[in-house]
């Protein structure tokens, strides 16, 4: 074992600690960066270290900021009445960069799925409830992943907010054929069209 430098034991237990990651999953991370040239892999573990060391939650809505609030929630620009429901930050920047959206977001931080041992509790849903009733909120969009999962959050969420908000608009965006991808793989016609033809539930 002295053969194996400390280094790469100690990289590839800690590359584990992240979700999803097994041996060789932090293999093929480690080994990747390691044949990179010695400053294109700097730059990434520097802008690793930046974004990790800078970015948290969202006090408000939980998408990854450097601030306390982001600067969403805190836009006058931004309708706080009009609220999407994500499973991540990254579904919220996919819908951002259409550049249409004018309200507000709310990120669950994953889905309910039974597979992986994830349950409605583990998800940010007590802030949700929360916010729409502090802000009056006039209608919800869930837009979940157009896969099961997402299908069955955005279905467990949208009976949950029925019996607490009887008055509250609760939409589903309408991905028409393209089931079983991810919000953030959709292209931007695909996208704005899911959120032109969102449904009532
Ligand atoms: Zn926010």
């Amino acid at each position: 074992m002295r053969f194996i430098p400390a280094e790469i034991e100690k990289a590839l237990k800690e590359i584990q600690k992240l979700p999803g990651y097994g041996e060789r999953g932090a293999q093929r991370l480690l080994y990747g960066l390691l044949k990179l040239p010695p400053k294109e892999r700097l730059s990434i573990v520097k802008a690793l270290a930046e974004a990790t060391k800078r970015l948290n939650p969202c006090k408000e809505c939980g998408i990854y900021t450097d601030k306390e609030v982001c600067d969403i929630c805190t836009s006058p620009e931004r309708n706080k009445k009009l609220l999407t429901v994500v499973e991540e930050s990254s579904d919220a920047y996919a819908i951002e960069r259409l550049g249409r959206y004018r309200g507000v977001y709310h990120i669950l931080g994953g889905r309910i799925s039974p597979l992986e041992g994830i349950s409605a509790e583990d998800l940010n849903i007590d802030k949700l409830l929360e916010r729409i009733e502090k802000y009056k909120t006039d209608e919800v969009i869930l837009a979940t992943n157009p896969n099961t999962e997402g299908e069955a959050t955005a279905s467990y969420l949208a009976h949950l907010l029925k019996r607490k908000f009887p008055n509250l608009k609760i939409t589903r965006i309408g991905f028409g054929a393209a089931f079983g991808t991810y919000l953030e793989l959709l292209d931007e016609f695909s996208l704005s069209t899911a959120f032109e033809n969102r449904k009532e539930f």
